[in-house]
């Protein structure tokens, strides 16, 4: 991979490759772009199968915090780290302290927070090594509820566009994967009275959701269902070439990372009357819970629902963003990020003593 074409590509700031000798750790941080604030983005540990994979995973993954950050309106910029190593059997202390200090020679240019692989266990360690990280134990918690009360109010906002009434009562939605955040979305669609169907690769999680009152389906029938709302709440790409043909919703709106496989499968969506809640607009919820552990007066869980909500009103803009211009949801919602970052660029011309 040719990186410096990359970062001049894509305009990422900084590549840190960090090696801890006591420890083995070998970890990569990736600032994409810190126009807005520091850069705040979970550390991945995961068994990667080269440095390039390690790399690429990184840089992706930073990116989409800019623009995640960018959309929901909270004063951060966009970075990731990742750690090469298998969650199950490499972690030590030395290896998170290594890290830690890594973390703080950034001198909070980089903020970390735990991500796949790693835990707010993890995340203590290394806060003894550095102020810049956030989702400790006893602060902010679990995000996935944060999260899933946001694709929630996505959901409304779609509805409101789709049939002009946000109500989800009475509404079928058909919810793919019931880990996490799908748990928690079922439970706020069915006290909204929604019809809920679920499917999940393990019969344990749909069963709690069963319980809940949703209705079991099997995983390979999640795209044939006649629905109002498709919720992929599992795995990214799950819209692609073998998928969206069969799709027979009115409203994509998950919270799954990067649900379309590549960029054109938006306008596909679009182009069969679909309408697509861009999911890093949908799932913000759980970033902007966990970026209220920076706000001045420490975290408040009130402010923090207050400003998910929001979630529904800049879905709204989105759609309005992507009407007026003529293009897909998905090209709105980036370019919705990139305008108030491009302002908020151009502002710093000021001098300010
Ligand atoms: P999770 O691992 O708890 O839940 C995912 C569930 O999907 C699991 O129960 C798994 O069995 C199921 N699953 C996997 N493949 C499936 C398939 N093909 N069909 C049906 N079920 C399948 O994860 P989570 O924390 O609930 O996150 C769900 C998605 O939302 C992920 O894409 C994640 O990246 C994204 N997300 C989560 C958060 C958060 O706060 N947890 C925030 C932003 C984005």
């Amino acid at each position: 991979m040719e990186v410096f074409a990359s970062m001049e590509e894509y305009g990422y700031e900084q590549v840190v490759f960090n090696y801890d000798k006591v420890s083995g750790l070998r970890a990569i941080i990736v600032i994409h772009d810190t126009t807005l604030g520091p850069a705040l983005g979970g550390v991945r540990m995961w068994p990667y199968q080269s440095e390039e994979e390690a790399l690429f995973d990184a840089l992706r993954l930073a990116r989409g915090m800019t623009y995640k950050s960018a959309a929901m309106g909270l004063n951060l910029g966009g970075g990731k780290a990742v750690i090469i190593g298998d969650p199950r059997t490499d972690k030590t202390e030395e290896l998170f302290r290594a890290f830690g200090m890594f973390v703080e020679a950034l001198m909070g240019r980089y903020i970390t927070a735990e991500d796949v692989g790693t835990t707010t266990d993890d995340m203590d360690i290394i806060k003894t090594c550095t102020d810049h990280v956030v989702g400790l134990s006893g602060t902010s918690g679990d995000p996935s509820p944060f999260t899933a009360f946001g694709t929630f109010r996505a959901m409304q906002a779609c509805a409101k566009y789709v049939f002009g009434d946000e109500n989800l009562a009475g509404r079928k939605v058909v919810i793919q994967g019931v880990g996490n955040v799908g748990y928690h979305l079922a439970q706020r669609l069915l006290e909204a009275g929604a019809q809920v169907y679920v499917a999940d690769l393990s019969p344990d999680k749909a069963e709690r959701a069963v319980e809940l009152g949703a209705h079991a389906i099997p995983c390979d029938e999640v795209y044939d269902q006649e629905c109002d709302i498709f919720a992929p709440c599992a795995l990214g790409g799950c819209i692609n070439d073998e998928t969206v043909g069969r799709l027979k919703t009115k409203i994509v709106c998950g919270s799954a990372n990067n649900q379309l496989l590549e960029d054109r499968h938006a306008q596909v969506l679009a182009e069969r009357g679909i309408l697509y809640a861009p999911d890093f607009v949908a799932n913000g919820g759980g970033l902007i819970n966990v970026s209220f552990e920076l706000a001045p007066g420490g975290y408040n869980r009130e402010q923090s629902l207050a400003k998910v909500s929001k979630i529904y009103d800049i879905l709204l803009r989105v759609f309005q963003i992507a009407d007026e211009r003529g293009i897909t949801t998905a090209e709105a919602a980036n370019q919705m990020a990139e305008d108030r970052i491009r302002k908020a660029f151009e502002q710093k011309r000021i001098y300010l003593p």
